[in-house]
């Protein structure tokens, strides 16, 4: 018996965090993984509907407007925000939600449902954070300079988390999330 809860997962952009939810996903198939919608670009490899759902910037605007957003948030010059219904019917319907957003997205959340469980995840260095981000090659140039220019600003929010998490060793940090998750998906049953 387990309770439903609603998990977000903060970092750096390439300290990991797609790589450990997917992992989590694996581990636990009845979570929901939120699809947040972006204006930026899909990467190669990428699935329109599967990692994010690509949309056009009026089209983000539009939905603003219309308070389709639970929360968004303008990350590295493009906006990224997540749907409200499908994690408020999933909530309803006793299901888990997890969340991979940015600080600004994981503070609102936090405000919004003060029950969230918000766990940051930090790289081991930033030197190893760098290389992931180049290990990658999804980022030019220009990206990864911004990118790491913005992760000293994101890890300074680690405190204000819930849990913080290192991913140095893959399946360690996964275990590690899992645990979490079983833990307050148990407590106070
Ligand atoms: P994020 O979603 O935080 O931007 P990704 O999940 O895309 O980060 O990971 C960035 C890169 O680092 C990917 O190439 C991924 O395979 C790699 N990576 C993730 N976790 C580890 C780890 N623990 N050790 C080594 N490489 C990792
Ligand atoms: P990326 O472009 O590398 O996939 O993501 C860039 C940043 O945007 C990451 O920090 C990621 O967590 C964040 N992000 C992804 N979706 C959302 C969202 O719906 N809302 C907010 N606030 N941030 C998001």
């Amino acid at each position: 018996m387990t309770k439903a809860r609603l998990f977000v997962i903060s970092a750096p952009s390439g300290t990991g965090k797609s790589t450990i939810v997917c992992r989590l996903c694996e581990r636990e198939p009845g979570l929901l993984h939120s699809v947040s919608c972006t204006t930026r670009s899909p990467r190669p490899g990428e699935i329109d509907g599967l990692q994010y759902e690509f949309i056009s910037t009026e089209e983000f605007q539009r939905r603003i407007n219309d308070g389709y957003f639970l929360e968004w948030a303008q990350v590295h010059h493009a906006f990224y925000g997540t749907p409200r219904t499908p994690i408020v019917e999933a909530l309803q319907q006793s299901q888990s939600v997890i969340m991979d957003i940015d600080v600004q997205g994981g503070m609102e959340v936090k405000k919004a449902f003060p029950d969230a469980v918000t766990i940051f995840l930090l790289p081991p260095d930033l030197k190893v954070l760098e290389n992931r981000l180049r290990s990658r090659r999804t980022d030019d140039e220009r990206q990864v300079a911004l990118r790491m220019a913005e992760a000293a600003n994101e890890l300074k929010y680690a405190d204000r988390y819930d849990y913080r998490v290192v991913n140095d060793e893959l399946e360690h940090a996964v275990s590690e999330l899992h645990q979490i998750m079983m833990k307050e998906m148990t407590s106070n049953l």
